[in-house]
């Protein structure tokens, strides 16, 4: 392992990956670092699903960006594929949010002529046409939106698939190492300190998701970021019950394949513990079974937890440092870190080679008057 790099990237997650992947395709020389074991952190707890119409209901920065990562997914899997022989598991049956209430009606409704006016496709389905198409789920179900491109992956073969693409390039990884500061001369980065040592760079990436926090301290850069933990579940079936993924208010309900179906997820701000509790399992059994009923016969397969990055405004931070040079950030994905994945790894590549931007990225800089001032303006 050499000692020096043009980039190191600090966190080996799905973001993390994303961006080392991108930037060795274009001949740099990479370093990921990362403190526990690659890819087991937000990045194999998520659901997988590339939800860029079912979670971002408002036009926007991060909607754009949502459209723009979730239409890469098609030749992303073509590419990890050849490259790397990993199948990211690419189902794209669209995603179906349900309204039980008048009210819910209405807001779907609305969305719907949002988005269309916006190019995407977007389709209401009356309780009769819910019934035809997805006949087991339950009568309150008195509607919804139906988006056909929306679809889902492996979360965690996807950030896999990054992972060994990367390396298969000649990325280095450590395991096991703990970032615990950045070497900074004049206004520049020069590397990383971890235990193990010190480790020289041109640019530095911090990608440490919901931990990225605890670096940024240092450099004085309060993001006003927090975690947020989700907790999930899945069942095996014999026979398929849905095919679509179910977006409800309170839950998601995601067919995986070989009749796996993984139900997700809790929201507990404030907190990095990643247990599972009864009271978590409990809360999303009931929702679930009470939109899908059939799913009370499946088999129990297991449940695990993961810390989202969030961040007070809810767009995540993809940007330089403002006043350190070669210092790059992507963090603060919140629920749409997989789905965000790929534009990340080349917008932040982008930047680290100074090419201009194909859009504006102003509403996710880390410079905090620039977004403030954009999202001022915009409301
Ligand atoms: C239950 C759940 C369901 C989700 N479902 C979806 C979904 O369906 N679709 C979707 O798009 N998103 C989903 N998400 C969100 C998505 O998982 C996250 O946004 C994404 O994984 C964030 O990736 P990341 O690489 O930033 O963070 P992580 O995967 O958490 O990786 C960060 C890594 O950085 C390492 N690190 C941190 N600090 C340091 C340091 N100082 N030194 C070395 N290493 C460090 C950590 O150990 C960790 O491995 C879900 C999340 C959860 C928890």
């Amino acid at each position: 392992m050499k000692k020096h790099y043009d980039t190191i990237v600090v966190g080996g997650g799905i973001i993390g990956n994303s961006i080392a992947y991108s930037l060795l395709k274009r001949g740099q020389s990479v370093l990921v670092i990362e403190k526990g074991e690659i890819n087991r952190k937000a990045s194999s707890a998520a659901a997988g699903m590339l939800a860029a119409q079912a979670e971002v209901t408002e036009a926007g920065p991060l909607f754009d960006l949502a459209r723009k990562s979730r239409n890469m997914f098609p030749s992303l899997n073509e590419e990890l594929m050849e490259r790397t022989g990993v199948d990211i598991e690419l189902i794209q049956k669209g995603m179906l949010t349900t309204a039980y209430t008048n009210d819910k009606v209405q807001e779907l409704k609305e969305v719907i002529d949002f988005q269309r006016s916006l190019g995407e496709e977007a389709v209401w389905l009356t309780r009769e046409d819910i019934q035809q198409v997805e006949p087991n789920l339950s009568e309150k179900v008195i509607g919804g939106m139906y988006a056909p491109r929306d679809g889902q992956v492996s979360a965690f073969k996807l950030a896999s698939g990054f992972a060994r693409g990367a390396s298969a390039l000649g990325g280095d990884y450590l395991e096991f190492t703990d970032v615990h500061g950045l070497l900074i001369e004049e206004g520049r980065v020069r590397g990383v300190q971890a235990l193990q040592g010190e480790f020289y760079s041109e640019n530095v990436v911090i990608a440490g998701g919901a931990w990225s926090t605890f670096l940024l301290k240092q450099l004085d850069v309060n993001l006003g970021m927090y975690p947020v933990k989700g907790e999930c579940f899945s069942v095996i079936t014999a026979l398929p019950l849905i095919t679509k993924t179910i977006f409800a208010e309170d839950c998601y309900i995601v067919p995986k394949r070989e009749g796996r179906i993984l139900v997700g997820a809790t929201m507990v701000p404030h907190t990095f513990d990643e247990k599972v509790t009864a009271d978590g399992v409990s809360w999303l059994l009931e929702r679930a079974i009470s939109i899908l009923p059939a799913l009370k016969e499946a088999e129990w397969e297991r449940a695990w937890a993961g810390i989202r990055p969030q961040t007070t405004d809810g767009l995540p931070y993809l940007g330089v440092h403002p006043t350190i040079s070669g210092l790059f950030v992507a963090t603060g994905h919140y629920r749409n870190g997989v789905l965000l994945s790929p534009i990340t790894g080349e917008v932040i590549a982008d930047m680290i080679e100074q090419k201009e931007l194909p859009f504006a990225m102003q509403a996710f800089s880390l410079d905090l008057q620039t977004r403030r001032g954009l999202y001022e303006a915009s409301n």
